[in-house]
C-alpha cells in the first residue's frame, strides 16, 4: 500500500513542475524522470506538417509503408528488455509481464500489418447484381483518414497505442499520440521505436499533456478520426465533444467480464487460466477476468484450486524476474480496489486466498485476492473494479450462467471453459460480449488479426485485425460505365414507355414463367438499347 510521505513528495514533484509529466514508479514510489510538456501554441503548426507529411505518405505503396514498419519491428526485437523494463517502472508491472503483453505483441502487431494491410485494404472489384446493371461497374476502395489521434490508458501503456499507430500508418494516415500521464516514459519510448522507423518528418507527433486539454485541441483542429481507450465516463465525454463536427470515433471502453466454468472442463486449466487473466497485470486489464460462474458440481473443486495458486502467487517489487504480480499503477485505483473489496466483505463476502507479498511493497500494492460468497449487489459484481480481484458464483443452469453473465453493462470479453467445444461455441454465442474464448480468456488482445472491442458500454468500433484496419480508412466506391451509354434506364425523359420498360425490367428480372421472362425481355431490349444509345433532343 501507498506510504503517504511518500506519496506526498510524489505529488509535490508533479506541481513544482506544471509544464512537465512526471514519472513516478508505482511499485517504489521513486521518481524515474520526466517529461516535457507540449506547448499546446504548437499544434497548429503540428496539424501542418502532419497534413502535408500524410499526403505523400498516403501515396507511397504498401511495401513502402512496411519497410519503415520493419525497421521498428527490428528496433523492438533488439530493444525488448530495455522496453520491457521501461513498461514494467513506469506502469508498476512485473518485467516478465511487460515482455509478454506488451513488447511481444508490439512486434506481432508490426508483423501482422506490414504483411495483410495491403490484402486487407487494395480496392477490390464488386460482381454484377443483376442483368439491370450489365454496363455497370463498382469497386470499394479504403482512402486513409488523414490525421489520426490516438489517447490511449496507463495499463498497456506501450501495446495499446503503438498498435493502433501502426495500424494508421500502414493504412496511410499521420498520427497524433497522447499516451496517458501516468506513464510518460513509455510515450518517450515509442517515440524511440518510431524515430527507428525513420518516418517521412511531420507523420507522427507526440503530443504530453493532459488528457482534456489534448483532445479539445484535436477537435478544434479537426483530427480526422481519434482512437480513444480509456473509462467509460471519458469516453461519453469524447463522444460528446466529437458530436460537434461529427468526428469519427472509435472507442475502447472498460468491462467486468465474466468467465463460465461448466462441470465438464479441466478445473486445473481452468484455474491457471483465470489466476492468469484475472491477477496478471495487477488485475488492470480490460478483458480480464472479474466474475467467474462455476457450476455447482464442481464448484468447491474449482475454488479449491484457484486459491491454491492465488496463495502460490507473489506480489512485489520486480528484482530478478521471480514474482508474478507487481504494483497497481495508481493510487487512486488502489483506491477503487480497497473500496469494492471492503464493499464485498461488508455484504458477506468470503476472501478465499490472497497472494503473498515478496520482500517490502513500498508502492501501491494490492494482493491477488479471490472472493466467494459473493452477490450481485456488490460493488464488483456490479462495476468495474480494475484490480487483482475475481469473484466465484455457483450456478445450478446454463441458462442461468448465461444471464448471470450478460447481467452487466459492459460487455468487452468473456470466456466459456468445457472439454465440449459444440457446446461452448453454443454459449459464446450468447454471450453479450466483442470476444469470447473457449477455454483461454483476455490473451485475444495480442492477436492481431482478431479484431478487438465491446458491445453496451464497453465501446464503439472495432481495434485490430482488418475492422482495425477498415477503422483508419473511409470507405469509398468507385462505380462506372463499360459501355458508352448516353443515358441509364431510369433517367430522364420520362413517359409511358418508360413506365412500361420499368415494369418490363422488374418482371425480366424477376419472372414468375418462362413466357413472363421472354416477354419481359422483348419489351425491354429495344427500349433499353434507344435510351442508353441515343441522345435526348
Ligand atoms: P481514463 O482516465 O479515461 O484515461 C485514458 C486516457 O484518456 C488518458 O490518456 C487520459 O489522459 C485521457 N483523458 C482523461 N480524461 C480525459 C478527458 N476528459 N478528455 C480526453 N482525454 C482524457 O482511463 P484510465 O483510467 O487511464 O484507463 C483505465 C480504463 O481504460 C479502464 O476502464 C479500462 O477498462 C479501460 N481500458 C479499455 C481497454 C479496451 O481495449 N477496451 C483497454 C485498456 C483500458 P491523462 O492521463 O492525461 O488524464
Amino acid at each position: 500500500m501507498g506510504d503517504q510521505s511518500l506519496l506526498d513528495r510524489a505529488s509535490a514533484a508533479a506541481a513544482e513542475h506544471a509544464n512537465v509529466t512526471v514519472s513516478i514508479n508505482p511499485a517504489t514510489l521513486e521518481k524515474l524522470g520526466h517529461v516535457d510538456n507540449t506547448d499546446l501554441t504548437r499544434l497548429p503548426a503540428m496539424f501542418a506538417a502532419a497534413r502535408s507529411a500524410q499526403a505523400l505518405w498516403a501515396q507511397q505503396s504498401f511495401a513502402e509503408r512496411a519497410s519503415h514498419i520493419k525497421k521498428m519491428r527490428d528496433y523492438i526485437v533488439a530493444n525488448a528488455e530495455e522496453l520491457a523494463s521501461i513498461v514494467a517502472r513506469d506502469n508498476g508491472k512485473s518485467r516478465v509481464d511487460a515482455l509478454a503483453t506488451e513488447v511481444l505483441p508490439c512486434a506481432l502487431a508490426c508483423n501482422w500489418y506490414m504483411k495483410n494491410a495491403a490484402k486487407v485494404l487494395k480496392p477490390k472489384s464488386l460482381g454484377v447484381s443483376s442483368i439491370l446493371f450489365f454496363n455497370k461497374r463498382s469497386q470499394v476502395m479504403h482512402v486513409p483518414m488523414g490525421v489520426v489521434g490516438i489517447i490511449s490508458p496507463w495499463n498497456y501503456p506501450l501495446s495499446i497505442p503503438f498498435g493502433e499507430l501502426v495500424m494508421g500508418l500502414m493504412a496511410g494516415n499521420a498520427i497524433m499520440l497522447k499516451v496517458a500521464a501516468q506513464t510518460p516514459l513509455v510515450g518517450k519510448a515509442i517515440e524511440a521505436i518510431v524515430a527507428a522507423g525513420e518516418l517521412p518528418v511531420g507523420l507522427f507527433h507526440h503530443v504530453v499533456g493532459s488528457g482534456g486539454a489534448v483532445s479539445t485541441a484535436f477537435f478544434k483542429h479537426r483530427i480526422d478520426k481519434l482512437f480513444f481507450t480509456g473509462s467509460v465516463a471519458t469516453g461519453k465525454q469524447l463522444m460528446a465533444q466529437a458530436a460537434e463536427n461529427l468526428t469519427p470515433l472509435s472507442l475502447e471502453l472498460g468491462g467486468n467480464d465474466p468467465m463460465i466454468v461448466l462441470a465438464d472442463a479441466d478445473l486445473e486449466r481452468a484455474a491457471n487460466g483465470a489466476a492468469w487473466a484475472g491477477y496478471q497485470n495487477a488485475g488492470q486489464s480490460c478483458g480480464g477476468v472479474a466474475r467467474i460462474y462455476v457450476d455447482r458440481r464442481v464448484h468447491d473443486q474449482f475454488v479449491t484450486l484457484l486459491a491454491e495458486k492465488t496463495r502460490k502467487m507473489r506480489h512485489g517489487v520486480d528484482t530478478d524476474f521471480e514474482l508474478e504480480m507487481g504494483a497497481m499503477t495508481t493510487h487512486n485505483q488502489l483506491k477503487v480496489v480497497e473500496r469494492h473489496v471492503q464493499d464485498a466483505l461488508d455484504k458477506g463476502a468470503r476472501i478465499a486466498a490472497q497472494s503473498s507479498a515478496k520482500g517490502p511493497t513500498p508502492g501501491y500494492f494490492f494482493p491477488a485476492t479471490l472472493l466467494t460468497n459473493v452477490h450481485d449487489d456488490m460493488l464488483t459484481m456490479k462495476e468495474e473494479t480494475f484490480g487483482p480481484v475475481m469473484a466465484v458464483v455457483p450456478f445450478d443452469s446454463e441458462e442461468e450462467a448465461i444471464r448471470k453473465a450478460n447481467n452487466s453493462d459492459l460487455g468487452l470479453t468473456s470466456s466459456v471453459w468445457t472439454r465440449n467445444q459444440a457446446k461452448g461455441k453454443a454459449i459464446a454465442a450468447r454471450l453479450e460480449t466483442g470476444v469470447t474464448a473457449i477455454n483461454d480468456h483476455l490473451y485475444t488482445h495480442g492477436l492481431s488479426e482478431t479484431p478487438w472491442g465491446g458491445w453496451k458500454l464497453s465501446g464503439i468500433g472495432r481495434t485490430h485485425g482488418a475492422h482495425g484496419l477498415a477503422e483508419m480508412t473511409h470507405t469509398k466506391v468507385i462505380n462506372w460505365d463499360i459501355l458508352p451509354a448516353k443515358r441509364n434506364l431510369w433517367w430522364f425523359p420520362f413517359s409511358k414507355h418508360t413506365h412500361q420498360a420499368l415494369l418490363a425490367a422488374l418482371r425480366f428480372a424477376f419472372p414468375r414463367s418462362l413466357g413472363e421472362y421472354v416477354g419481359s425481355s422483348l419489351k425491354l431490349t429495344p427500349y433499353l438499347l434507344k435510351k442508353m444509345f441515343t441522345s435526348w433532343k
